[in-house]
Parts: structure tokens; sequence; C-alpha cells
């Protein structure tokens, strides 16, 4: 485990490069040597990556690769590369892709069969998640919820039996929204955990009670402030019953009992005369006048 293979970046590679997300020295020595000799940087900010390089004294050749011209620079970085230059992607803060730009950049790359390295580094999910103590053996990263409260209700709604952890990003302006919908939607006994400003000054990690991050959010303001990463423990197994009828009764509404039942028996896999007969009883119940009071 000694490695120190490359010195300098090889010509006509892209390398995927993690910056810090809040504490410089977590800038890998390798990341810097790479920053340092690639022919150009595409960050997703030159002037945030230019400053940040500049507390290491170096001075990089950049060219902007963000969300809205991501499209465009593909073309360019595809033909430096081809000419055996090499190119460094990073975006703001940790590593690029990752609720990032440069899904496209990489996608095209190694579709044209040109070699893409990526360094390991930090990242504010992977870094929330080590230290959450919730499963890790499998987990989902969704990136950022709905930012709208119906949908993500909905969303979270969707989620609920989700068998791994969930991992979600969130900002300050929807934090306390954020955490008020998962107590609504959640089972008030399913633990979730919150990862405040990783490697800064103020970093806070959380865990508790679905219904009980609201309170702890709102018992300090400054609580609120910065960046967070919300993971939500795996769900509750889908009772499978429940499950059947749940996708039943809004087909009810639509079909007949033998089309709806033949619908959610190839969607699970089930038996179709067993759904059958869930649905011609749902149909009955759904028809029976409501009982006298
Ligand atoms: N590419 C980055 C990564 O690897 O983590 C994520 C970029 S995404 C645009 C920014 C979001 O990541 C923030 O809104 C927050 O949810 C999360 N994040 C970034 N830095 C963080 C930190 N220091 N502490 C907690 N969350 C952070």
């Amino acid at each position: 485990m000694s490695e120190q293979h490359e010195q300098t970046a090889a010509g006509g590679t892209l390398y995927v490069v993690p910056t810090p997300i809040g504490n410089l020295s977590d800038l890998s020595p390798r990341a810097l040597r790479i920053l340092g000799s690639v022919d150009v940087i595409a960050a997703e900010d030159t002037r945030t990556t230019g400053a940040m390089l500049a507390q290491f004294g170096v001075r990089a050749r950049m060219t902007a690769l963000h969300e809205h011209n991501e499209e465009q620079v593909v073309g360019t970085l595809l033909a430096r590369l081809a000419e055996g230059q090499s190119v460094a992607l990073v975006s703001d803060a940790g590593t690029p892709l990752i609720s990032d730009p440069g899904y496209r950049l990489v996608g095209a790359v190694r579709a044209a069969d040109l070699p893409v390295i990526a360094l390991p580094g930090p990242c504010a999910a992977v870094a929330a998640l080590s230290a959450s103590g919730l499963p890790s053996d499998a987990f989902s990263f969704f990136g950022f919820p709905p930012p709208k409260p119906a949908a993500r209700r909905e969303w979270l709604s969707a989620h609920r039996h989700w068998p791994h952890t969930i991992v979600l990003y969130e900002s300050s302006h929807r934090i306390t929204g954020l955490a008020s919908d998962i107590a609504q939607s959640l089972e008030p006994e399913r633990t979730v955990a919150l990862a405040r400003e990783i490697s800064k000054r103020y970093e806070q990690h959380w865990r508790g009670a679905a219904p009980d991050m609201s309170d702890w959010l709102s018992a300090d303001t400054d609580r609120q402030r910065g960046e967070f990463v919300i993971m939500i423990a795996p769900g509750p197994p889908r009772d499978p019953q429940q499950h059947i009828d749940d996708l039943l009764r809004p087909l009810l509404r639509e079909l007949e009992p033998s089309r709806a039942a033949r619908v959610v028996a190839a969607a699970l896999g089930e038996r179709r005369n067993t759904v059958y007969r869930r649905a011609l009883a749902l149909a009955d119940d759904a028809d029976a006048p409501p009982a006298s009071e």
C-alpha cells in the first residue's frame, strides 16, 4: 500500500479529481500533483478552483465546465484528449458528477475509448454515511429530494419501504421543510440522521427518531445554517398482501377486476388467480353501501 507511481498527469487521460468540501487539508497530495501537471483543468467555476489552487501556490490553465455549457465543451475537451493532452475535471467542492456536472464528459470520454482515472477523495454523502451508524452495507444516494413540499412528501411516501439507507443532500433553505415532511411521511420510530458542515468548524452529526429532527433543528437556528446530508434508515418490509391491495385499489377505479388482477400479478410476479380473488373482494367492498349507523 505504498505506491506513488504517477508523479505527473499522463497524456490523453481524463482525471476526475475530488476537491475539499470544507477543509483545505483534505486535498490529497496526489490530487495536487495531478491538478498542477495537467494541460487543462475543466472546472465548474474557474474562480473557485483558481482561488483554491492559489492557496497551494498552483497556477493552472482552466476552462469552465458547468451544467449550462457541458454539452458544448465536451467536444473541445475530447479533441484535446485525442491529441494526447491531459485534462482534470473538478467541481466546486467534493467529487465531480455526484450532484455535480461531469457525467456527459465522462460518458463521452469512455465512449471514445479514452482513459478515465478517478482519484478517491472528499464526498459529503460518503463522509456523512460513514459517521451515521446507519446500515452502510447497501445504500441509495438520491441527490437532492424534490424541492416542493407536496412532491417531496409524495417522494418520501413512495420510498417508505426502501430496503436500503437513503442518503439525500439538502440546502439550508429547505432543511426545515424536509425535516417536517420526513416527520409527516415516515413512521415515528424510523431512525434518521443528519450531518451538517462536514469538515468545517461547526460540523455536527445528529441521529434520532424521524419526528425529532425538526425539534433538534429548531432548538438553535444556527443548526439550520450551512450544508446538510440527511440519511433515512431502511424501511420496514412491505406486507405482500398490503402491496397487492395498494396497487389494485387505484387500478380498480379504471379497470375490470380481471384486467386489474392481470396487471398487478404481472408486475409483482404473483399468481393471477390469487390476485384476481383479491380484486373481486376489493371490488365488492367498494360497491357495498356504507354500513348504517
Ligand atoms: N459533489 C459534492 C460531493 O461530492 O459531496 C456535492 C455537491 S452538491 C452541489 C452540494 C451539496 O452537497 C450541499 O447542498 C450539501 O447537501 C452537500 N454538501 C456539500 N458539502 C457539504 C458539507 N461540508 N457538509 C454537509 N453537506 C455537504
